[in-house]
């Protein structure tokens, strides 16, 4: 069977395969490979769509800042609407969460000075749905902006498919063969051979690995669940910001009239089309009927999605040593969409032999920061 060639062949068309692709396009040719009917299916489609500099590890961190120019203001052509709006995000502490906070203010001050403690009767005045008494100390970050997933997600598509780029649905990889100098990958729609694949699998990067031979990185999928309730007749949250548990252990926010709350649930699963729990619903419902005056009376949409992690919590970009031309573009854990843009430049720099971009490589990044090999030392 002869096979459709390409430069770059990526496998997962979700934002990480999307942002690669469109960067990759100025290089060579490029062919999607998408398990789905569609892109965008999986993590990617059940995102919170939060953009927050102040969220994550330095390195994630790093990249969400390095992401910010171009979705603030994306090029002439690359979506019909804005693809970021603002929302502005509160960081809660209860007392015994005090020292917590601090030390996070602290530490993420390093990036961005936005990140400013604030005194309970302020944080309730920007969210009068937090209980008083619950809060003991507060911090808003006015810069951290809703984005329009969809958007940035299709923008990344129809750039790469305006170059060239081919997106192939329905086309799970089954089998991976290094033939010479290229590989050869089987889906049900047919062969595709490139010299360079890039592994854009999401949860199931490892599983690719699997089939390439090449050695795995310990990728740990983890479920995360997300409500949307009915808002308290009459109250418009439309300019409420975030309020999100500083140690992680719920958020909630306006969601168009209705208000969108997780209990920010991180339980290891294999990859697979995740569902909700009834337990991780019980646990949202409580935490925030505990931390505010809302009460979850109907809940109108459900869903869990995964994100997918290392045991360093850091990206995995970088050719993979042990198997030619495979290049490795995973770990995107709760950051994926926020870092996209940053990720896609430095996965086709580095894809491409031109080392790190400045855009990342100014804060003091290096490659072996972000390639696999730092896992198995
Ligand atoms: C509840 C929740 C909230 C989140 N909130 C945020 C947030 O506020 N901000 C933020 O930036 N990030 C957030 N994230 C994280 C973000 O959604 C992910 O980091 C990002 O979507 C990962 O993108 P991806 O392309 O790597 O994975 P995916 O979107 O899962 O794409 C991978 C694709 O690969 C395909 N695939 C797998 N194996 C094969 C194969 N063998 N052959 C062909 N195709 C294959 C899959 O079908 C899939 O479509 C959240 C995630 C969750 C679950």
């Amino acid at each position: 069977m002869t096979a459709r060639e390409c430069d770059f062949l990526i496998i997962g068309s979700g934002i990480a395969g999307a942002s690669a692709a469109y960067h990759l396009v100025d290089r060579g040719s490029a062919i999607l490979l998408e398990r789905e009917s569609q892109p965008g299916y999986h993590s990617t489609g059940r995102s919170a769509a939060v953009f927050a500099e102040s969220y994550g590890p330095r390195l994630m961190r790093v990249m969400t800042v390095a992401s910010g120019p171009f979705l603030r203001k994306p090029p002439a052509g690359f979506a019909d609407v804005p693809l970021m709006h603002p929302r502005g995000a509160l960081f809660v502490a209860r007392e015994d969460q005090r020292s917590l906070l601090e030390d996070l203010v602290k530490e993420l001050s390093e990036l961005s000075d936005d990140l400013q403690l604030m005194a309970p009767e302020q944080a309730l005045q920007l969210c009068p749905v937090l209980k008083r008494g619950y809060v003991a100390l507060a911090a808003h970050d006015p810069t951290v902006m809703d984005m329009d997933v969809n958007a940035i997600h299709q923008g990344y598509l129809r750039g790469a498919r305006a170059k060239g780029a081919a997106i192939v649905t329905d086309a799970e990889v089954v089998a991976l063969e290094r033939r010479g100098e290229r590989w050869r990958a089987r889906t049900k729609v047919g062969e595709f051979s490139a010299p360079v694949l890039i592994n854009a699998a999401g949860a199931w990067a490892d599983v690719v690995a699997g089939l390439a031979g090449a050695r795995k990185i310990g990728l740990q999928p983890k479920r995360r669940t997300v409500i949307v309730f009915d808002a308290p007749a009459g109250l418009d949250m439309a300019a409420f910001p975030i309020a999100a548990d500083c140690s992680e252990q719920f958020y909630f926010k306006p969601e168009s009239g209705r208000v969108l709350a997780s209990p920010a649930d991180e339980t290891p699963v294999e990859p697979q089309d995740v569902q909700p729990e009834e337990i991780d619903i019980a646990l949202v419902v409580d935490r925030v009927e505990q931390a505010s005056t809302l009460r979850v009376e109907r809940i109108v949409r459900r869903w869990a999605g995964l994100r997918s992690f290392v045991k360093d919590k850091n990206p995995v970009v970088g050719f993979a040593p042990d198997a030619p031309g495979f290049f490795w573009l995973a770990g995107q854990g709760g950051y994926g969409i926020q870092t996209s843009y940053a990720m896609g430049l430095t996965a086709a720099s580095l894809a491409t032999g031109r080392g790190l971009p400045d855009a990342v490589k100014s804060y003091g990044l290096t490659e072996s920061d972000l390639g696999p090999q730092r896992l198995w030392a």
